[in-house]
């Protein structure tokens, strides 16, 4: 997006959510307020002028100048890593946002809302969550997390807690599963996926997010079962 201005900000508070994920808080003067669903692109300047730039999702969503964004870890990545072990509250990097009007979820559509996350790909699904909640809403909203293990989900406590509020959540774990599960581990099959999430009768609103092979896998075995492309709205994170 031309003209969206580079603004200051500075970290004033993380927290770790896995031990390879965190969350971080910015102060951003002249931030605009975001939607549900948005992103916004992070810069890094070292010392020696070197810049690294990296999209992350928005956590939260609406006015105020404080910006949650959750970062997994990306081993051998060049800035996940940073993010997530290194940075502390009182440091300053630049933000440019918010970004995207495509992965939004507005509350004046009436949809039920299908929401399908793989890793941390459920950042901007929680905001769109959070928004839920916020509208005091009781449309219906499922939501579908793909971790590799019970300690690799993020925000687990709060998506845990939006099951109270009316939210369909479900779990799938690719590499480890708990003790509890009758499913075991593995990658999300074809049938599973139909009896996990609204199907195509319900007309839903899809949301998918995540690596890009888990959101191209996702959106074309939605299509196959019927679902119309253009409600199935994807963000893939590389
Ligand atoms: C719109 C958008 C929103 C995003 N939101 C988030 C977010 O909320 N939280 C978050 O943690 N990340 C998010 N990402 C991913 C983020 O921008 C970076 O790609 C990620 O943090 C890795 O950066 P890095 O510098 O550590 O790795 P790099 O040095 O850029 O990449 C190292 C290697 O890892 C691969 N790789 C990059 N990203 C991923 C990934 N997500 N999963 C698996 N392999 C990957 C690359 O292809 C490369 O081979 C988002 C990406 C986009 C496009």
């Amino acid at each position: 997006m031309t003209g969206t201005p580079w603004l200051p900000a500075h970290v004033v508070d993380v927290r770790d959510l896995t031990p390879r994920s965190r969350s971080i808080v910015l102060e951003v003067p002249g931030w605009p307020g975001s939607l549900p669903g948005q992103h916004l692109d992070v810069r890094l300047t070292a010392e020696d002028g070197y810049r690294a730039e990296r999209s992350y999702s928005i956590a939260g969503f609406g006015p105020g100048e404080r910006v949650e964004l959750a970062v997994d870890e990306v081993v051998d990545g060049e800035v996940s890593p940073y993010l997530v072990r290194d940075i502390r509250p009182g440091d300053f990097l630049e933000v440019k946002g918010p970004l995207g009007m495509y992965f939004v979820w507005r509350d004046a559509d009436p949809s039920p809302v299908q929401l399908i996350a793989g890793g941390s790909g459920v950042v901007p699904l929680l905001s769109i969550a959070r928004a839920r909640a916020v509208a005091g809403t009781d449309q219906p909203f499922r939501l579908l997390c793909s971790v590799r293990s019970p300690e690799d989900a993020m925000y687990r406590d709060e998506i845990e807690g939006l099951e109270a509020a009316g939210v369909e959540v479900e779990w799938i774990y690719t590499r480890r599963a708990p003790a509890r599960s009758a499913r075991g581990a593995g990658r999300v099959r074809p049938g599973e996926l139909a009896t996990l999430t609204w199907p195509p009768e319900r007309h839903p609103l899809v949301f998918v997010c995540g690596p890009t092979s888990f959101v191209e896998y996702v959106a074309d075995v939605l299509v196959d079962a019927g679902h119309p492309a253009l409600r199935i709205r994807t963000e893939r994170f590389g």
